[in-house]
C-alpha cells in the first residue's frame, strides 16, 4: 500500500521524540466492532444487516470457552450470517483461560488449576492458564481448530498476558509465571535458576513466551490461508509500549498488529491516546503490518461523549486508516461496560467515522 509522507513534526505526548504525520490517500478506511453476549441468529442477523448499512466493514465475534463448549454450531451460523450480510469476520480469542482479554468466566482454570495455571512469586497458583503448560497449549490447538473451521477471514489473539492487576482477574503486587515449566524453561535458556525478583531476563522470558505461544496458534491460522490480528495490551507506559512490542512485530505469522488505549479505565485523559497510535503505526510500517486500532465504546461517562470523536480523531491523524470499535452500539446490551448514555455516545462515533469515511 502507497503511503504519502507529510514532512511535518509533531511533539509525542509524554515522549521528547518527534515523528511524521502520515496521511494514507490511498489506503482505504475499515471500520469494525466487536460482537458478543447475543447467541439468538434471527437478532444477529439484524444486527449485522444494520451494521453492514451503517458502513461496518468487518465484525469481530468473541468466541469464548462457553461458546466453544456450548454454541460452537451457533456461532458457525453467526459466521455464516454475517459474512452474507457482505462483513468480514473474525473470531476472538475472548477470556480464554483468562490468559486472553475480557470478562467470561473460564472453565479451563477451574479444570487445571494445578497443570495448567500460573503461579505467583510466593509460589500461589492464580486463575490464569500459562502459556508454557502443556495442557493449555493442547486447549489452544484445539479452540484453534474450532476456529479455523469456521472458515473467517482471521483470528483475533485478545491481549495475550501474565498475571497483572491491570486486568479483570489480576493479583495486585505480584507477578507471574513461576510454575514449574516456566521455571524449567527458564533454566534451559538462561542456565541459572529463575529468580524471586522480576529482574530484565525475566522480562524477556515472559515476553518471548507469550510470541511463541501465540507463534504456534498463529501457524495453524497461516496454514489455512487465513490472518492474525495480535492485540497488544496498552496498560504500560508509552515508552514500555514501544518497547516490548518489538518481540511481537518480527512475527512472520501476524499480519496485523492492533492496540486500544481505553483512557477511562486508565484513569487519564484521551489524549493520551494519540501516543500509542503513533508507535502501533511506525512499528508496523518498519515491520510491514497492517495496524488496527480499537477505539474505546464502552464506559463513557455522560457529558464526556465526544472523546471519542478525539480518540477517533488522534488515530486518524496519526496515520492509522484500520478501526475497530469495542463494542456493539457503546455496550449497551452489557451493563456494566455500557456507556452512561450508549445511544449518544453510538450516535456521535458512527458520524465521525461516517465524515472521516467521507474524506478518502
Ligand atoms: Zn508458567
Amino acid at each position: 500500500m502507497f503511503a504519502i509522507k507529510v514532512k511535518f513534526q509533531i511533539i509525542l505526548f509524554k515522549f521528547n521524540t518527534s515523528v511524521e504525520i502520515y496521511t494514507n490517500a490511498n489506503f482505504i478506511m475499515k471500520i469494525g466492532v466487536a460482537y458478543f453476549a447475543n447467541r439468538i441468529l434471527r437478532h444477529v442477523k439484524a444486527d449485522m444487516q444494520k451494521l453492514k448499512r451503517l458502513g461496518f466493514d468487518f465484525v469481530v465475534h468473541t468466541f469464548s470457552e462457553f461458546d466453544f463448549q456450548f454454541h460452537h454450531h451457533n456461532l458457525q451460523d453467526i459466521v455464516k450470517v454475517s459474512q452474507d450480510c457482505g462483513l468480514e469476520v473474525y473470531l476472538d480469542s475472548w477470556g480464554v483461560g483468562n490468559f486472553f482479554g475480557g470478562e467470561p468466566f473460564s472453565d479451563f482454570v477451574t479444570k487445571h488449576y494445578r497443570d495448567g495455571c500460573q503461579v505467583l512469586e510466593n509460589g500461589e497458583p492464580v486463575f490464569l492458564a500459562c502459556p508454557n503448560s502443556p495442557a493449555f497449549q493442547n486447549y489452544m490447538i484445539e479452540w484453534t481448530q474450532a476456529a479455523i473451521a469456521m472458515n473467517t477471514t482471521g483470528i483475533f489473539w485478545d491481549e495475550p498476558h501474565f498475571n497483572s492487576p491491570d486486568y479483570l482477574k489480576g493479583i495486585k503486587g505480584h507477578w507471574s509465571c513461576r510454575c514449574s515449566f516456566c521455571q524449567q524453561k527458564f533454566h534451559d535458556l538462561y542456565h541459572y535458576d529463575m529468580p524471586l525478583i522480576e529482574n530484565e531476563e525475566v522480562h524477556t522470558f515472559k515476553q518471548n513466551s507469550l510470541a511463541s505461544f501465540i507463534q504456534q496458534l498463529g501457524r495453524l491460522v497461516k496454514n489455512a490461508a487465513m490472518k492474525n490480528i495480535l492485540f497488544l495490551t496498552a496498560n504500560l507506559p508509552p515508552q514500555q509500549a514501544e518497547k516490548d512490542w518489538q518481540t511481537f512485530a518480527q512475527m512472520i505469522e501476524i499480519d496485523s498488529l492492533s492496540t486500544g488505549y481505553y483512557w477511562t479505565f486508565a484513569g487519564t485523559k484521551v489524549e493520551d491516546t494519540a501516543a500509542y497510535a503513533l508507535i502501533l503505526r511506525e512499528l508496523c510500517e518498519v515491520s510491514n503490518k497492517e495496524p488496527l486500532y480499537w477505539i474505546q465504546n464502552i464506559k463513557i461517562e455522560s457529558g464526556r461523549e465526544k472523546e471519542i470523536e478525539l480518540a477517533i480523531e488522534l488515530v486518524y491523524t496519526s496515520g492509522i486508516r484500520n478501526f475497530a470499535l469495542w463494542g456493539f452500539e457503546s455496550g449497551v446490551h452489557e451493563s456494566w461496560l455500557a456507556c452512561d448514555n450508549p445511544q449518544r455516545a453510538w450516535r456521535l462515533t458512527l458520524k465521525k467515522f461516517q465524515q472521516l469515511k467521507a474524506q478518502q
